[in-house]
């Protein structure tokens, strides 16, 4: 799956597709509650029972000659906490069958460092983790990296000892601000909340405009409904003021919203209808 924004492209490469009922994810997303959506969901990000698909995938952008992974998936390991789940094994041969070798990665950035947008910074090699990525700088904003070095329970960033302190470790981080430029058409926004030092991604080039969401919603029911938090948000009143922030900035068809989490065709638009909100698919 390909878009082109501009002179930008921007490619998604999909670890793995977990099908979950969407009140597992956003608890007040009950069949009830997503009756009066549903109709706007279906066919792509809702069925007749409340199912949805969490898409786990990474989007590769293509900008000033640079290309830059944005969010590394699950990786190849067992997730601590969740036993029998892991990351795709196959996943550098999906990325290298998309056109990007992992050693044609200029820039690796994370959304931020839970265990879903960290996991293939590193692979296991022996009884080390070294970088998947060899040729990169890997992003990682100061905020999220620090925070999640100084707590003792690290929730949902529970692999970061495999797989972002290696690559400190390697010298090949950089810590940065939330609101970084990468490229004369790429930056990131702060879009905090999820966790501390969320960053949402931010495309512009020849007038057009594209957003990659990052976990600031995991489901575009969250555009009509933005008070309905994910269960491990960090702080649920800022990401409830996050998210409508970001619906007011980036509504309407200039902004192509690409979701880190989305099921297929996991972009489209914000529009506002008969009063409210709905998430219209780019098919
Ligand atoms: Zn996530």
């Amino acid at each position: 799956m390909r878009w082109t924004i501009g002179d930008v492209t921007i490619t998604k490469v999909t670890e793995m597709e977990q099908p979950l009922p969407l009140s597992g994810l956003l608890p007040a997303a009950t069949v009830e509650a997503l009756a009066p959506h549903s109709h706007w969901l279906a066919p792509h990000f809702i069925d007749d029972a409340g199912m949805t698909s969490l898409s786990i995938h990474a989007l590769i952008i293509e900008s000033d000659g640079l290309r830059i992974l944005v969010d590394t998936c699950v990786g190849d390991r067992e997730v601590p906490g969740i036993p029998g789940f892991r990351g795709d094994p196959t996943f550098p041969d999906r990325l290298a069958a998309a056109g990007h070798p992992v050693e044609s990665i200029d820039i690796v950035c994370c959304t931020h460092l839970h265990f879903d947008h960290v996991g293939w910074n590193t692979r296991p090699e022996g009884d080390r983790q070294v970088p998947t990525f060899p040729n990169a700088r890997y992003l990682f904003c100061r905020t999220e990296h620090d925070h999640w070095m100084s707590v003792t329970d690290d929730g949902y960033a529970s692999t970061i000892a495999d797989t972002v302190a290696p690559i400190m470790d390697a010298g090949l981080a950089d810590l940065i601000e939330p609101d970084h430029v990468l490229t004369s058409s790429v930056r990131f926004v702060p879009t905090h909340g999820h966790s501390p030092g969320h960053m949402s991604v931010l495309i512009e080039s020849d007038g057009e405009r594209a957003l990659i969401t990052g976990d600031a919603t995991h489901h575009p029911v969250q555009w009509a409904e933005p008070s309905w938090g994910m269960a491990a948000d960090w702080d649920g009143a800022m990401g409830i003021a996050t998210r409508e922030r970001m619906r007011a900035e980036f509504s309407g068809e200039d902004t192509l919203v690409i979701g880190t989490h989305y099921a297929a065709p996991s972009a489209g638009h914000i529009v506002a209808v008969d009063g409210g909100w709905q998430f219209r698919a780019q098919v």
